[in-house]
């Protein structure tokens, strides 16, 4: 029983399992170490990162041998700061965080991190960079503490818990019957949704990585809930590079920089005062139109 919990041998199996189901890229986001491993260059460099300023020079992608995605994007998330990106359903939003871990790689075009093209740095040291939290937290079969530690297998108990405690996630983890040692999963206890988050965002923040990619949720979640992965949130982001998908309008607002895509293209791109001003501009017009709601999207 012990050996089953030995989290080494967990993403041992776990990574025997993706191979095996080839699962979505999106639910692998958040255990980015786990991703199973492709080939690197022969002559790959281990990515430095300092400001972790990330940029997309002129990125063109298709899935496959399908219509083009990304048609020439081109933006600059600065060292430190939040850029979120808005725009209608199929904007390709998704696609360029998918691109940043290199789940996929442009057609064309660069991706740059403090200057280093991701193309040509080790996928690890890429990784080790990044962190993410996803709008539908991935939960695997183990306890909460195995599931926190997915985001860093060498943390600590100690940081584990420090994790959760910046995530509001300590109370919660507590009142289970187990404390960290409850299961979760198919076959554990059944957890909320924002409790789901926090877990995630736990996890995220045992990684202690420089940038963080954010989709944010669009479910409602009851108000202290929401106000819980609130607070967790600006823990996770505060120091970072944040790229996030956003939603919720006061993400959006306080975000130092907002890229509008439509259709595979930057449309428009500045703060929420500059772009609210722009009389014709698409961000005008979505932010008009759901002025009625909290959500933007
Ligand atoms: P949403 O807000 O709905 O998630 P988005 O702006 O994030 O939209 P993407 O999810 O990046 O947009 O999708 C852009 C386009 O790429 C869409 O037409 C979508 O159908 C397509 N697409 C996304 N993922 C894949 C995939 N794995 N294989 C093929 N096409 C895909």
């Amino acid at each position: 029983l012990l050996m089953a919990y030995d989290p080494a041998r967990r993403l041992a199996r776990l990574q025997v399992s993706l191979e095996r189901a080839a699962v979505n890229a999106r639910m692998i986001y958040e255990i980015l170490d786990t991703v199973p491993h492709q080939r690197d260059r022969p002559d790959a460099t281990e990515l430095t990162i300092h400001e972790a300023t990330v940029e997309l020079r002129e990125v063109r992608f298709a899935y496959g041998s399908g219509d083009e995605i990304l048609k020439g994007v081109s933006f600059r998330a600065e060292g430190g700061k939040t850029t979120a990106l808005v725009g209608p359903s199929g904007a390709g939003k998704s696609t360029i965080i998918s691109l940043i871990p290199r789940f996929y790689d442009p057609k064309s075009g660069q991706i740059l991190i403090d200057g280093q093209d991701i193309a040509t740095v080790t996928k690890q040291s890429l990784r080790n960079g990044l962190a993410y939290v996803s709008q539908q937290p991935y939960l695997f079969e183990g306890s909460i503490r195995d599931n926190i530690r997915y985001g860093r297998p060498d943390a600590t108990d100690a940081e584990i818990e420090e994790a959760a405690r910046l995530a509001y996630a300590h109370e919660f983890i507590l009142a289970q019957p187990q404390g960290y040692d409850t299961p979760v999963g198919e076959h554990g206890v059944t957890l909320s949704g924002g409790q789901r988050q926090r877990l995630s965002i736990a996890r995220a923040l045992v990684r202690n990585a420089p940038i963080l990619l954010l989709d944010e949720a669009t479910s409602a979640l009851d108000t202290e809930s929401e106000t819980a992965v609130q607070k967790a949130l600006d823990h996770a982001m505060s120091g970072r590079t944040v790229i996030v998908i956003a939603h919720r309008l006061s993400t959006i607002v306080n975000a130092d920089k907002i890229v509008v895509m439509s259709d595979g293209r930057v449309a428009e791109e500045g703060t929420h005062g500059e772009l609210a001003r722009r009389p014709d501009g698409l961000y005008a017009r979505l932010h008009n139109d759901c002025d009625a709601k909290s959500d933007f999207s």
